[in-house]
């Protein structure tokens, strides 16, 4: 193929997949470049994992509701697309979360940063953890720092810095939240490499962490966001993906449309969808669940890397309620349930609360997360069953035996990435062997450097300046 133009076919239609397309198509007009891209999605719609209702009234969230502030690709793509003027944030006033302990809501302690205590009377003064437990945490001052710069899990590291109280009570049900992960299967310097860095520069992470709180980065001071502050968009983020689909109006899009096999020509390649197509790529871009991809790759290169990355099952149960019916006070964005507590839902997001604009002032919407790592099964039971347990836990923590008005559930089976121990090394040395043996084949997403949508966005714009850079 001349250089004038170049087919390029992206495997994968959710928020990486349309942001990949997206930038290719600015870095490469940049070169002069017409990119002719397809892309390619085995469901019957874009987006992925985001997938916005509106219902009544209310706006519904199915998969990612909001996203941090601090990773600026997200506000940075929405500027490009003229839809940053969508942007809502989080309500102020309810900044209080709660976490369950023997079945009671207890405040979680102020000036907990990434479920690490960074107001040291707050968090002498919670009842989330025992007394032997603070003083183990306040350890954390004086024990040294770990030698050598090899990677460990998040929960070992959590562990040794601040104790297992802190870790079971605190940390993981606000981390782990994020993956429905076991922390101790988890890498740390794939989740949060920032701790490993506060141990080493401050030999204590309690110490890092409050250092950190009252510096803002200067992105945060440029863009006048908090570390902390989420934000969505106010029709939902399926606003994002409209928006992207309209920029990509000059785009192929094939959908109901499963890309099973690469192959390689003289000069470029053919990728085979299950509709009998074979399409020409000049480079080709997964941007699948890491099992989709090992096995378009399992050919050529070792994929065992890949085969190592599990995918959580994960499901969300919404109930909306006329407020008059809830007597309960709603004053934050909602609670966390720690593993040992026994329940069967792992959170609950106070949606309606947190997020003023999904539900009509009268009305109440509330978000229910089942499944994590090794608690599965509740994913896959029969709608009743699922809402039914859902009440059950309702009730018990809330007191809430209101009917609902409706429920909406969502089933994300093997939807969250568990990045094993040793993975930003593992997957450096996948790409490194995949690029040797199959030149602009490239491979991204969320099963790699981050699994937040603003991660995904980021992942996307820096291959395509990798690719137009390669023209
Ligand atoms: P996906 O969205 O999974 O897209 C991959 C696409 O590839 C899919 O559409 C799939 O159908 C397609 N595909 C697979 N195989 C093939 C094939 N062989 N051929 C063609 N197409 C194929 N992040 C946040 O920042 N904030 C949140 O609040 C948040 N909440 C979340 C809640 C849940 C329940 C889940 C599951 C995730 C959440 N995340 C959140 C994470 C975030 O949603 C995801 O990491 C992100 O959407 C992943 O985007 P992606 O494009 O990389 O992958």
């Amino acid at each position: 193929t001349d250089n004038e133009s170049r087919n390029i076919v992206i495997i994968g239609g959710g928020l990486t997949g349309l942001s990949t397309a997206f930038y290719i198509k600015k870095s490469y007009q940049n070169k002069g470049i017409v990119p002719n891209i397809t892309i390619v999605e085995a469901s019957n719609r874009l987006g992925g994992k985001i997938e916005s209702l509106h219902k009544d009234g209310f706006v519904i969230e199915k998969g990612p509701d909001s996203f941090l502030a601090r990773k600026t690709a997200m506000i940075e793509l929405a500027k490009e697309l003229e839809i940053d003027h969508e942007l809502v944030s989080m309500n102020p006033n309810a900044k209080k979360t709660y976490i369950v302990k023997d079945k009671k809501l207890h405040p979680m302690p102020a000036g907990l940063i990434l479920g690490i205590p960074t107001q040291l009377s707050a968090f002498l003064s919670t009842g989330l953890i025992s007394w032997p437990g603070k003083l183990r945490a306040l350890m954390d001052f004086v024990l040294p720092r770990k030698k050598g710069t090899e990677d460990e899990s998040l929960g070992a590291f959590i562990s040794r810095r601040l104790g297992p109280e802190v870790l079971q009570n605190l940390t993981e049900p606000l981390l782990a939240g994020i993956y429905a992960g076991d922390t101790h299967h988890l890498s740390l310097k794939a989740t949060f490499p920032q701790f490993g860095v506060m141990e080493q520069q401050h030999g204590s992470l309690i110490k890092g962490m409050s250092s950190g709180k009252k510096t803002p980065t200067p992105m945060e001071t440029h863009t006048g966001t908090k570390r902390s502050m989420f934000l969505t968009f106010r029709q939902g983020l399926q606003s994002l993906i409209h928006a992207l689909i309209h920029d990509l109006a000059d785009t192929t899009v094939k959908l109901e449309t499963k890309a099973t096999t690469i192959h390689e020509l003289e000069s470029g390649y053919q990728v085979e969808t299950d509709q009998g197509e074979m399409l020409p790529a000049d480079d080709v871009v997964i941007t699948t669940p890491a099992f989709a991809a090992s096995s378009l790759l399992n050919p050529y290169i070792d994929v065992t890397v890949l085969d190592q990355i599990n995918y959580v099952s994960v499901a969300n149960v919404v109930l909306a309620f006329d407020k008059s019916d809830l007597q309960g006070l709603f004053d934050g964005s909602g609670f966390l349930v720690p593993r040992k507590e026994g329940l069967d839902i792992t959170a609950c997001t106070w949606t309606g609360v947190k997020w003023l604009h999904t539900s009509p002032e009268d009305k109440m919407l509330l978000r229910c997360y089942i499944g994590r790592s090794g608690q599965e099964q509740n994913v896959f039971l029969p709608d009743e069953e699922l809402i039914a347990l859902v009440r059950r836990d309702l009730k018990g923590l809330m007191n809430i035996t209101a009917e609902p008005l409706f429920t909406e559930i969502t089933r994300l089976p093997e939807s969250m990435p568990q990045y094993p121990v040793g993975h930003v090394e593992k997957t450096a040395q996948l790409r490194t062997q995949l690029s040797a043996r199959l030149p602009h084949v490239h491979i991204t997403g969320a099963a790699f450097d981050g699994v937040g949508l603003p991660d995904c966005i980021r992942q996307g714009k820096e291959l395509a300046e990798q690719m137009a850079n390669q023209l």
